[in-house]
Order: C-alpha cells, then structure tokens, then sequence
C-alpha cells in the first residue's frame, strides 16, 4: 500500500479543506487528486465526522468520474434515491416548511441516543409543535440555545436537535439531517433519511391526489389518530380504509401498505387531514 502523502490527523484542517472541496466540486476546480489528498488526510481521523466525510468523498468521487447526474430527475430516480441532501435540492420549493421541519425532527427522532439530554427532546418536540403553529418564534430559539447549550458530544458533530429547531426550515431539514447522519452507528444513515423523506414528500414526479369522496369519517379517524399518537402502524388499516372508500390509486395503497417507515407529515396522511 503507498504511503498516503499527507498522514497527519487535524479534524478543524479536514473540516476546512473538505469545506473547499465542496465549494468548488461544481465549478470543476477539483480534480481526483485533490480528493486522494483529502481522503489521506481524513484516514487517520476516526471522529464520526472524519468517517462521515469519507463518505461524503466516496459521493465526490463517483460525481467526478460520472458527472453530476446524481440529483434525481425522474420518478423512478426519485423513488431509488438514498442521498437526502439531493432529494432536498431537488425539492428546493415544491415542499412547505412545515415538510421540512418536520422532516428534521424525523431525523432526529431517528437517533434517540443523541436526545439523551431533557433539552435536546424538549428541543424536537418544540420544532414539531412549530412546524404545525403551535409554538412561536420565540419558544423555538429558547430551545434551539438551550439544546445547543446542553450537547456534550465528545464528537466534533452538532447538536442535530439544536439544528432542528433553527429558524430557516431548510437548513433545519438540511443540518438535522446531516448532524445525525454523522453519527454512523446510529440510525441516521442517509438510506433512512431518504426513506423518511419520501413519506413526507411524496414523489413529486408524480404525485397522486386524494379524491375528496375517499375522505371517509374511518378514513380521517385512522390518520387523526395515528397524527395525534405518532404511531403509524395503523398505515395498512387506512390504506384498506381508503380502498373500501373507492381509492384505486396503486402509489396511495402501496405507500399505506408497503413496508416503509412513516412519521408526522406523510404524504398520504397529510392529504386526509388536509395538511400541506
Ligand atoms: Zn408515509
């Protein structure tokens, strides 16, 4: 094996260079070998950042060789896709706020184990009451600084539940999820993020409509409850629900009946409730 050409481990140097890579990744200033470079000065680094980076690189990598054709631009790429940070990009205004706050308290909801501290949690419930106007600005940055204040992480990631709660919700989607996915023994593996955030956006290459007569009272009782108790287990009794109420919609009754996980802000759901 050759000896990397640079071996020195400096997590605050990586995160900068790394940084600039990323800045100039579009405009074709890099080359692979400015990201053999990076990837030897990140080998001896085994902070969940450091690993996280590698596999941002192994992305960097793959555009280079391939081009930048990553960012799914058709139903059936949208529907394969793992990476959150294009699906994001490709959503850019077609989703609401309230989507995408709530898509960072799935992500954080998704790796329990950095909620440890009462502030974090009460920082993700407070970001979900938000997302749904029932907290105010004010209470979201309280929560924000005191989850900020509480994280004692020995890595060098942020707090995903501060993130959460910051005022932009794009960059609360955007941060969250990047926070968590640094975390690479949890459950924030972007494969998981991406599948959260296809229930709550849907595929917006195609996205079929609820038609009003589906709207059932066992219909809106099935969503309000599984809304209300955060359980969505109940999905394939609304998929049947929807059925027995005419909907013949293949993507509707597979989204309710298929195996994918489901949280506050599902597609399906939000359209029976008359959420946007
Ligand atoms: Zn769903």
């Amino acid at each position: 094996m050759p000896e990397p050409a640079v071996s020195r481990s400096n997590t605050a140097e990586n995160a900068r260079v790394l940084n600039n890579i990323l800045l100039h990744l579009d405009c074709d200033a890099v080359d692979v070998f400015h990201l053999n470079e990076i990837q030897n000065l990140l080998m001896h680094d085994r902070s969940s950042k450091g690993r996280a980076y590698i596999s941002v690189l192994k992305y960097c990598f793959t555009a280079l060789r391939n081009g930048f054709h990553d960012r799914p631009t058709t139903s059936t790429m949208w529907s394969e896709c793992t990476d959150p940070a294009l699906m994001l990009d490709h959503l850019g205004g077609l989703i609401s706020e309230r989507k995408l706050r709530l898509f960072a308290v799935a992500c954080c909801r998704n790796v329990p184990h950095l909620l440890n501290d009462e502030q974090s949690r009460t920082s993700v419930e407070v970001s979900e009451r938000y997302a749904d106007g029932l907290a105010n600005a004010a209470e979201l940055a309280i929560a924000e600084s005191r989850a900020r204040a509480a994280w004692h992480s020995q890595e060098d990631c942020d707090s995903p539940a501060a993130c959460a709660a910051v005022t932009s919700a794009e960059e609360a989607a955007r941060n969250a999820a990047w926070n968590a996915f640094c975390d690479r023994d949890g459950m924030g593996k972007e494969v998981n993020q991406s599948a959260l955030l296809r229930c709550i956006a849907g595929n917006p290459f195609h996205f079929p409509k609820l038609d009003p007569t589906w709207v059932t009272p066992t219909v809106i009782s099935a969503a309000q409850q599984m809304y209300e108790s955060r359980d969505f287990s109940a999905m394939p009794v609304l998929g049947d629900a929807l059925h027995e109420a005419g909907c013949e919609v293949a993507e509707i009754l597979e989204h309710c009946r298929g195996r994918w996980p489901h949280v506050r802000g599902c597609w399906v759901v939000d359209q029976v409730l008359g959420k946007e």
